[in-house]
């Protein structure tokens, strides 16, 4: 006889077997690289706690806090990545889940947001992250109830402490420069995919 322990051990393959397929872009390997890299002690200069917390060390935010509050408010604008400035969503993109989270059911025409598997804490659940600097923003959840009524029926569930919001007509925070490694790691991919570097 099975024990339960067995049993639930085979439920459990065959569940990551059924789901092995669902993503094209679960393959790490084709991730783009991250063009804004520091190191953890160049973040924590540049970051509140809580803001290197939850962006640098993957934490969430508690949920219905003061930021998703004001979340809740903020009117039409843009939502940018709180450590490197890059857009990520809008508030056209916006919606409310009422799950104490700031929830948009797509990232924004800049496509800014990087989809990844996340297989941590006994679960496999889809991190977002910031494409040019790798910051955690939070997680996006397909196929919900409360995201039917939305056009793509997904909710992005966002920590707001990883956001900076700027009004409309505001003037978009500066971009954080592209790090030399990552510009000279770009250059080496191209080397290598293409053979040689092209000349101009
Ligand atoms: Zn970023």
């Amino acid at each position: 006889m099975k024990s339960p322990l067995a049993i639930a051990a085979v439920l459990t393959l065959s569940f990551l077997t059924a789901h092995a397929e669902d993503k094209p872009q679960s393959a790490t390997k084709n991730m783009p690289k991250p063009e804004v890299v520091k190191s953890e002690e160049e973040w924590k200069k540049l970051l509140t706690l809580e803001q290197y917390e939850v962006t640098r060390g993957r934490g969430t935010e508690r949920p219905f806090g003061a930021i998703y509050e004001e979340f809740e408010k903020q009117g039409e604008g843009t939502y940018y990545c709180v450590c490197c400035g890059a857009e990520l969503f809008t508030s056209k993109e916006k919606f409310h889940s009422g799950c104490g989270w700031p929830s948009f059911y797509d990232s924004s025409k800049a496509k800014g947001v990087l989809e990844k598997v996340d297989n941590s804490h006994g679960m496999r659940r889809v991190e977002t992250v910031c494409k040019r600097c790798d910051a955690h923003l939070g997680h996006v959840f397909d196929g919900e109830s409360v995201s039917a009524n939305t056009p793509t029926n997904r909710r992005f569930c966002i920590n707001g402490v990883a956001l900076k919001f700027v009004p409309l007509g505001g003037e978009a925070p500066k971009l954080l420069e592209v790090t030399s490694d990552a510009v000279q790691q770009k250059k080496e991919e191209v080397a290598k995919e293409g053979g040689v570097e092209p000349k101009k």
